[in-house]
């Protein structure tokens, strides 16, 4: 597996590679866990050069956020890189991505502003940009990435679409751990009895998901009530507890039935202790 820190030499190499065969590329964050190597996986499946990147990037956190403290153990993400047979791991410090006098940044819109973007303004602005730049680099054919930040690929998707980017995104479902808790490198950061109550969460989901594919006749407000106590006891305090419809994961109003909405979809965002965890799930029957 090579491993480089310059865009340059990352981006050379990749316009090489890619006369001879596509790329299929994972941004990643770091401190891998399984389901960052499913999605590595799924990349091998899309295309016979596999690139992936670990960058912690401090454009997407808020003054406020995790940037510093974020887990970062490159050694152990590279053996279990390595082991999967990836060809290109780009591992850029932030001055390679953003030297001196860097200063264009993408402005999603609308959608950044809602859900997680309420509470994380410039978040998803932050993760366009760095993607944009990713793709450049990398001249991928194929990204893909997990529906455990669903937002998130929506915003890839929604700058896919808008300036023309030739790469195709491919949506991962999210891995679970054996409790049903999304996978996240976040979770290093639970107490035991933080983990316990994040239990919660994938419950909550799992039973809004049935009673939204039993009673669609209810609305909005009748299933969230529903839902609410759920989250809100054994040591977790929600943010954010959302249904959106449509692929742009627009607003809808408490007095909606489920039944009228195209693609509804459930998103959570809720403190145990200090750690903010997301989730969400599909409340359409074909998913
Ligand atoms: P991160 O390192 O958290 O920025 O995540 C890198 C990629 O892995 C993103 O596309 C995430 O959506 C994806 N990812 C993170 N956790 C999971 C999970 N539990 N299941 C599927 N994909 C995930």
């Amino acid at each position: 597996m090579l491993i480089l820190n310059s865009p340059e030499v990352t981006q050379e190499t990749c316009l090489r590679w890619k006369r001879e065969s596509p790329i299929a590329f994972v941004p990643t964050m770091g401190c891998l866990h399984d389901g960052h190597l499913a999605l590595v996986q799924r990349a091998k499946e899309l295309a016979p050069k596999v690139v992936v990147s670990i960058f912690v990037n401090p454009l997407q956190f808020g003054p406020n956020e995790d940037f510093e403290k974020y887990p970062r153990v490159f050694e152990e993400d590279c053996r279990k890189l390595e082991s999967m047979g990836v060809d290109l791991l780009f591992h850029p410090s932030v001055k390679d991505l953003y030297p001196d006098g860097f200063s264009t940044k993408i402005s999603v819109g609308e959608i950044a502003n809602r859900l997680c973007g309420a509470f994380r303004p410039g978040h998803f602005d932050g993760v366009a940009t760095v993607v944009l730049k990713l793709f450049e680099i990398t001249s991928c054919d194929y990204a893909v990435f997990g529906e455990k930040d669903f937002q998130q690929l929506t915003v890839i998707q929604q700058i896919t679409r808008d300036f023309n980017l030739p790469v195709c995104v491919i949506p991962f479902p999210t891995v679970r751990a054996d409790d049903q808790v999304a996978l996240s490198s976040r979770n290093s950061y639970l107490s035991s009895s933080e983990r316990e109550a994040a239990q919660k969460i994938p419950q909550a989901l799992s039973a809004a998901r049935k009673e939204a594919l039993s009673n669609p006749h209810q609305t909005v407000g009748e299933l969230l009530n529903k839902i609410t106590p759920e989250l809100s006891r054994e040591g977790l305090k929600i943010q954010y507890l959302e249904i959106t419809q449509s692929r742009r994961l627009l607003p809808t109003r408490p007095e909606e039935r489920l039944e009228s909405l195209s693609q509804p979809h459930l998103f959570v965002a809720v403190y145990a202790g200090s750690t903010r965890l997301i989730d969400n799930v599909s409340l359409n029957s074909g998913q």
